[in-house]
């Protein structure tokens, strides 16, 4: 089976840069199912193409697998022909580099959409052209997905693919290695619970609002129930966050932010609560652009800083904002960003002293928040942990905001002071925390304050 990728960029032979692969040698490459190949059968300043060719061995792949299926099937398959997860595993190793967007000698060129061809031949269509068609379509692909003859004339499963569109490299080669798998029927040899961090790493940007996500996590986790639940509860989380994008349409919380600069007033009291209760270790959860960790890199006492966020797209904003790894960033090993669900246990957190979840509950789904109160109240051992939310019963001080309606449009819930009070007690009593709960903003006499915040002590 082969992938080709071709570029009319001029000078089209930038493609090996960006590929990191010289198009005037032939790129071999062993793995554990058999081996590939990376040459280049045009390689013009007007037009340059390169191909990857899979040369699997279905020997090597059987006895690698360890597997107690049919045998028959097992040698019988069509994993030497057809492109599968395996052109996945092999992309991920022999572009690397291209797939991490970086280019030693040609970044702006790795950072910029160029004219891309992509053929991918054959391609098991399970689900036929239509779901090609799906699939790639709304990443800006034009799609061509031809079915391929059998030798006895009949239709087969299989499709010659081509896309051509203006994109980044990155996203061409990242669309490819989550797509195909997903088009591939057969069994995955790499299905394990690693699978959600790949899935999210390569296609997190894109795929959190691609209009098939549900079907794509589902078939590339291959219905594994669990494993596929864990993927569409993070990728509903990393849906672009309105309001910290710059393009998002201000919404009320914003309008009324600017006005009032609430969200400097509250990220400066939670750094406050965190410096007050001696810790010397700290993990901003749901760390967005990093403003809390910017205040709290100004905390001589805080030796060890954690950013955790579920948006890769949030925490490369974070990484640029508090200029790590750049001269007059911070110290390397004083700052790092994890990306990681808040639902699930992260063993990157122990030992930490302290935590603060600065405007984060309301963005999680209500029947998702015991998941988080486990994690991050039980398991974790936090010493402090510091939670501001929305103030509900303020709403009604707002112009823009209709009765009942969120102050943000990705809010899952607000809560009133009384239901905040009822979930923080309850929560604190189950972990044996003790609790004060403060306003933050200038309080209104009736409706109280903009924010409300929490402290958890133990
Ligand atoms: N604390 C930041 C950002 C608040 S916006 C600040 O005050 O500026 C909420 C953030 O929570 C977003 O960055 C979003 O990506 C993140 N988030 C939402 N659900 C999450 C989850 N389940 N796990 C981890 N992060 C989550």
């Amino acid at each position: 089976m082969f992938l080709s990728i071709a570029t009319t960029h001029q000078p089209a032979t930038d493609l090996g840069y960006l590929l990191m692969k010289h198009p005037g040698r032939v790129h071999e490459t062993e793995h554990a199912f058999g081996r590939s190949y990376v040459l280049f059968p045009e390689a013009g300043a007007d037009r340059c193409e390169a191909v990857l060719l899979l040369e699997i061995d279905p020997i090597e792949l059987v006895r690698g697998r360890g597997q107690t299926e049919g045998l028959l099937d097992q040698y019988v398959n069509d994993r030497p022909y057809a492109a599968s997860s395996l052109l996945s595993v092999a992309l991920n190793r022999v572009f690397r580099t291209a797939m991490a967007g970086t280019s030693r000698e040609r970044q702006p060129l790795a950072d910029s959409a160029i004219p891309l061809e992509i053929t991918v031949r054959p391609l098991p269509a399970q689900g036929g052209a239509e779901l090609v068609e799906r699939l790639f379509a709304p990443l800006g692909w034009q799609v061509t997905a031809a079915a391929l003859p059998t030798p006895a004339g009949t239709p087969s499963r299989y499709v010659a693919l081509t896309l051509a569109g203006t994109l980044r490299l990155a996203d061409a080669l990242s669309h490819l290695y989550v797509l195909i798998p997903v088009l591939d029927s057969d069994k995955h040899y790499w299905v394990g619970d690693d699978e959600v961090e790949k899935l999210l790493a390569k296609g997190g940007a894109w795929l959190s609002a691609h209009p098939e996500r549900d079907t794509i996590a589902r078939r590339y986790l291959k219905d594994r129930r669990k494993l596929y639940r864990a993927a569409l509860d993070r990728l509903a989380a990393a849906e672009p966050e309105a309001g910290t994008e710059d393009e998002a349409p201000l919404q009320p919380e914003a309008i009324v932010e600017a006005r009032l600069n609430t969200h400097d007033l509250r990220l400066d009291r939670a750094a406050e609560i965190i410096r007050q209760s001696g810790a010397t270790s700290v993990a901003d959860l749901g760390c967005g652009e990093g403003k809390l960790l910017r205040r709290l890199l100004k905390l001589p006492a805080l030796g060890r800083i954690l950013g955790v966020d579920v948006s890769v797209q949030s925490l490369r904003r974070a990484s640029e904002n508090l200029k790590l790894g750049l001269p007059g960033g911070p110290r390397a090993d004083r700052v790092t960003l994890l990306q990681g669900a808040l639902t699930y246990r992260d063993p990157r957190w122990a030992g930490t002293d302290a935590a603060a979840l600065v405007e984060v509950i309301e963005h999680i789904e209500p029947d998702r928040l015991p998941a988080v109160e486990a994690v991050v109240f039980g398991s974790a051992g936090f010493r402090t942990i510091v939670v501001t939310t929305p103030n509900a019963d303020y709403n009604v001080l707002f112009d823009g905001l209709s009765a009942g309606a969120f102050r943000h449009s990705d809010h899952r819930f607000e809560w009133t002071r009384a239901q905040f009070r009822d979930w923080a007690e309850a929560v604190a009593a189950r972990h044996g925390y003790s609790l004060e709960i403060e306003g933050v903003g200038e309080p209104h006499a009736e409706h109280g304050a903009l924010t409300q915040l929490a402290v958890f002590r133990r």
